[in-house]
């Protein structure tokens, strides 16, 4: 926190007046009730009030020390205060304490994220005597919607989706009633004057525990949702949203429950239950949940109730019972939120599909974490985290960057900070790109700022890129894995050159190859790749993403086992015609990808020839790890670059315990690429980067290696490792390039 104070005028005469000004997370998280009930207490006069800038206070009396103290340590638990600056006044000898209502102005203060239904309310929930039992919208200051129900800021009701909501008497008087705490809770509502269910939870518990899937409209969007321990209903999921077999996530009711689903660590548990509730990557117990719900993994995605309704389904259900709870988006599109189209869109998949009259201002999915090395690292960031702002090391231009074209966010800078998007989704539909639209517009307007520069990836096929020139500002291009690296950077304030391994399934080079395991140096706008991994062929261009059984080939090519790739795929038609064409010289593209030497590896293992979804073969071979070992002569340095040829020969011939020994080996070949570039350059800090970090055995195994050498390494915690960070990294390199560092960036015009 930044604090700053002018000198008091003749401070020791009498009852001083003093102006605070707060910044940070401090609207809709009780922070007016907090300070009004603490002045009144401690006998100050004054007023507190919401404004564009933040809160401001003005307080009079004799214990303003006590005052300013209190405001610092025991302020609402939602609350962060970023700044606090105060300004002595003279005193105007007014009489009691006030909360005055906002003022407009430019906007600089900020939305705080969803934060799920707190102890108090959930008490009340079950409580026959209070108004809001069994209530599905019952909330307060400390918890409750906030960024999905935000149209623009400050936050006051008639800005949220409660605007249609006019309060009842007791709703009215709880508002306005210092004491109580849901004084100024913009959401507040009760059964007589606020949302109502469609459905009633009798109803929806029914159809649950018959085995039906029901869409459920939520905090951010809908829910698919039914039975995990019930094999045809979650089967029958996958076959109504075509979705073979990437992982369902579950919900319970509480800590107990999710131990008898799976085996979670303090860690894990402890992160599954905080206010923002995300889905926790942690073991599965076996033969608990259908087979379906996360069909070949070990882990399970898990997550707590974190809304009034779902306390009262589970209520409604059989003690222990755990439902797939996944998001409500067909093909990929984005969350449904609108009544009407989830009849259109939902019909099909669900049998009963239950809305409420809410409207979702904003989408947002659940997000996804895991423990890597102890520490949360977030998969996939959104409910709960948005719009949470990544604090940067220093002030800059404001800059939009638009991200990569899968697993897309924005990010938009404001001064030190970085607002990163929800996760938005693959930009291939028309759908997910109003979506991404809505998204930039609603960030912006949010933010109150317009940028100097847009920032996009090089990948000129990128929906991102191709829409980064309509903005009407300079564009400013940057190589996808040095942003990658310099997300890392920023999110842990390091503001110093800085090595970069970029670990990743594909982006484009600035020499037009498909770059994905690279050792970089990134110093502001500035990198240069200084080593990475061998190339193989990369047959098919995208196809071999979606269809590892091409890298399999091309490894075999590699080795000069071409000839054998019609026996070991006999399925794949096409493979002894792919293995003759690679031996004619006749695939002239090549990748350094690590995502493609996991499918590479993965192929050979026989572990996954084809892809039912993005990374699934590499999830796999994860799954298959019992602990990492290190082939001794498993890579070579081969024209300087890194070769796991030995490594794939060696898996050609091993079935067993080839997972584990791809893993150790890469960890070893990767820390020795690390260490070479930290011997070149003497730079002592290694930012990991890039999908493959998702990867928990791998990043644990190269922190281990890389921290016993001496080294620094930086794992993605605040934003993803994927793609999904990436506009974060573009944003801080543009910011870099417009201030003037030395623009290696590409800038320039669309090719
Ligand atoms: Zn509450
Ligand atoms: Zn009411
Ligand atoms: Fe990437």
């Amino acid at each position: 926190m930044t604090q700053t104070r002018a000198a008091p005028p003749g401070a020791s005469r009498g009852p001083a007046r003093v102006r605070v000004r707060l910044r940070g997370a401090v609207q809709g998280v009780g922070m007016r009730p907090f300070v009004h009930r603490l002045a009144t207490e401690l006998g100050l006069s004054g007023f507190v009030r919401n404004g564009a800038g933040g809160v401001v206070i003005e307080a009079e009396g004799d214990r303003l020390q006590d005052f300013l103290a209190r405001l610092d340590t025991d302020h609402p638990s939602l609350a962060r205060i970023d700044g606090l600056q105060v300004e002595f006044l003279a005193p105007d000898g007014g009489h009691g304490f006030a909360i005055a209502g906002s003022t407009g102005g430019a906007v600089a203060t900020r939305i705080i994220a969803d934060a799920a239904t707190c102890e108090a309310c959930l008490r009340d929930l079950f409580d026959p005597g209070s108004r809001f039992f069994r209530y599905p919208f019952v909330n307060c200051t400390q918890c409750g919607p906030r960024y999905t129900i935000t149209r623009r800021l400050p936050y006051d009701r008639p800005q949220t989706a409660m605007a249609g909501f006019a309060l009842c008497a007791d709703c009215a008087r709880d508002y306005a009633d210092p004491a109580n705490r849901r004084f100024h809770a913009e959401p507040i509502a009760c059964p007589a004057c606020g949302p109502r269910l469609s459905r009633d939870i009798t109803a929806i518990a029914t159809a649950l525990h018959d085995g039906q899937i029901v869409a459920l409209k939520g905090i951010g969007g809908f829910h698919l949702l039914c039975d995990a321990r019930n094999e045809r209903v979650v089967a029958e999921l996958r076959r109504r949203k075509a979705r073979e077999a990437k992982p369902f996530a579950v919900m319970v009711a509480d800590d107990g429950v999710l131990d008898r689903i799976a085996t979670p660590t303090k860690a894990e548990r402890t992160l599954a239950g905080s206010v923002a509730r995300p889905i926790v990557l942690m073991d599965a117990r076996t033969g608990v949940l259908a087979p379906s719900v996360a069909p070949r993994l070990r882990r399970v995605g898990a997550m707590l109730a974190y809304a009034p309704v779902h306390h009262l389904l589970f209520d409604a259900l059989p003690p222990g019972t755990a439902l797939v709870a996944t998001s409500a988006n067909p093909g990929g599109e984005p969350l449904v939120v609108e009544n009407g189209e989830a009849a259109t869109r939902l019909g099909g998949i669900a049998d009963l599909i239950v809305t409420h009259d809410r409207p979702i201002a904003v989408r947002a999915d659940d997000s996804v974490a895991q423990i890597v090395a102890g520490l949360p690292t977030l998969l996939r960031r959104a409910r709960g985290f948005v719009p949470d702002p990544v604090p940067l090391p220093s002030d800059g231009p404001c800059t939009l960057a638009l991200g990569g074209h899968l697993k897309a966010t924005v990010t938009l800078t404001r001064g030190a900070e970085a607002f990163v998007s929800q996760h938005v989704g693959d930009l291939d539909t028309a759908e997910t790109i109003r979506f991404y639209r809505e998204t930039i517009d609603h960030l912006t307007r949010i933010l109150g700022v317009r940028p100097e520069a847009v920032a996009c990836d090089l990948h000129p096929d990128y929906r991102s890129s191709q829409m980064a020139e309509a903005f009407g500002r300079p564009v400013i291009r940057v190589q996808h894995h040095a942003a990658h690296i310099a997300a890392v950077a920023a999110e842990h304030g390091v503001a110093a050159p800085v090595l970069g391994l970029a670990l990743d399934g594909h982006g484009l080079g600035d020499d037009g190859g498909a770059w994905g395991g690279e050792l970089m140096v990134v110093d502001r706008a500035a990198w240069r790749r200084i080593g990475g991994l061998d190339t193989l062929a990369l047959p098919g261009g995208d196809r071999a993403a979606r269809e590892p059984w091409r890298m399999g080939v091309a490894a075999l090519h590699a080795l000069g086992r071409g000839a054998e790739a019609t026996a070991r795929f006999p399925a794949q038609k096409l493979a002894g015609p792919l293995a003759a064409r690679l031996g004619a010289g006749r695939v002239a593209e090549a990748t350094s990808s690590l995502g493609r030497l996991f499918d590479a590896a993965a192929a050979l293992l026989g572990v996954r020839t084809v892809q039912d979804y993005e990374g699934q073969a590499a999830m796999e071979l994860e799954a298959l790890v019992d602990a990492p070992r290190v082939l001794a002569g498993g890579w070579t340095w081969r024209d300087g670059r890194l070769s796991f040829l030995p490594l794939l020969a060696a898996l050609a011939e091993n079935k067993a315990d080839g997972a584990s020994l791809f893993h150790g080996t890469l960890i070893d070949g990767l820390a020795a690429l690390a260490v070479r570039g930290a011997t070149q350059t003497g730079i002592r800090v290694v930012c990991l980067g890039g999908g493959c970090v998702m990867n928990r055995v791998l990043a644990e195994g190269l922190i281990a290696a890389l921290s016993a050498q001496g080294l620094t390494p930086l794992l993605p915690r605040a934003v993803p490792a994927n793609d999904g960070g990436l506009s974060l990294g573009q944003a801080v390199m543009a910011r870099a390039d417009l201030v003037g560092g030395n623009p290696i960036v590409v800038a320039g015009r669309c090719p």
